[in-house]
């Protein structure tokens, strides 16, 4: 079993890290914004409440986002573990954890500053069904505009427009950012706590894998 975290703001490489350490440990990606985008996409009850926050940069609810995290990791293939890639990304979300007695071994935080996060997130492209992410300059699709496995096109998200950008990066200083303080904390006091490491997200993306895969081998 092994449950990870990954920490960072948006743009920072999460998405992209997550698939490797999917694939090297056999377990899933647990993407909140993946998901709720997907609820979007369908048009449920959960996708309606989501979509205006989301469009303007701010979090969705606690409970919502708890409430689909608990039912996500009750499937079958989070047997062995799961990598969560943008959750917790408050406080309470990462209290409710604890609460529902969700051990967590590892948080990855990945770190970058803020003016690398605009270039980065302006040029992202994604492929929906897959989750997975390229960039126009640093990684490139092996066809322009096409996701490499499957052939289908790749999609810029609603959120990439510079304003919204700035308005996400808000929001991650006003409520997601401390969470690295906070499991730092719990780290160093030990007993049950997550390990917590952190990685220069500036490098390389081939780096920065070697390196969060050495560290949790
Ligand atoms: P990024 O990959 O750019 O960090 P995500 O795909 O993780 O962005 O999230 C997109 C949007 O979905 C967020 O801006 C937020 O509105 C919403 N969201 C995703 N995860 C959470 C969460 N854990 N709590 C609250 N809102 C979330
Ligand atoms: P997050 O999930 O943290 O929001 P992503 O994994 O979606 O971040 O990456 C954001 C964008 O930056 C994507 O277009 C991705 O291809 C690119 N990217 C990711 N890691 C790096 C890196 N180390 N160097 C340059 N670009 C990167």
């Amino acid at each position: 079993m092994m449950r990870i975290i990954l920490l960072g703001p948006p743009g920072a490489g999460k998405g992209t890290q997550s698939q490797f350490i999917s694939k090297e440990f056999g377990i899933p990606q647990i993407s909140t914004g993946d998901m709720l985008r997907s609820a979007i996409a369908e048009g449920t009850e959960l996708g309606k409440q989501a979509k205006g926050v989301m469009d303007a940069g701010g979090l969705v609810s606690d409970d919502l986002i708890i409430n689909l995290v608990k039912e996500r990791i009750s499937k079958p293939d989070c047997a062995n573990g799961c990598i969560f890639d943008g959750f917790p990304r408050t406080i309470a979300q990462a209290e409710a954890l604890v609460d529902a007695d969700i051990k967590i071994d590892h948080v990855v935080e990945i770190s970058v500053p803020d003016d690398e996060i605009v270039s980065r997130l302006s040029g992202r492209r994604q492929h929906p069904a897959s989750g997975r992410v390229y960039h126009v300059k640093y990684n490139p699709p092996k066809v322009e505009g096409v996701d490499d496995e499957t052939g289908e096109p790749l999609i810029q998200r609603d959120d990439a427009q510079e304003d919204t950008i700035r308005d996400r990066l808000k929001t991650y200083h006003d409520q997601t950012a401390m969470l690295g303080g906070f499991y730092q904390d719990k780290s160093k006091a030990g007993g049950d706590a997550p390990e917590y490491h952190q990685f220069d997200g500036t490098q390389d993306i081939d780096v920065v894998k070697e390196q969060i895969l050495s560290t949790l081998k």
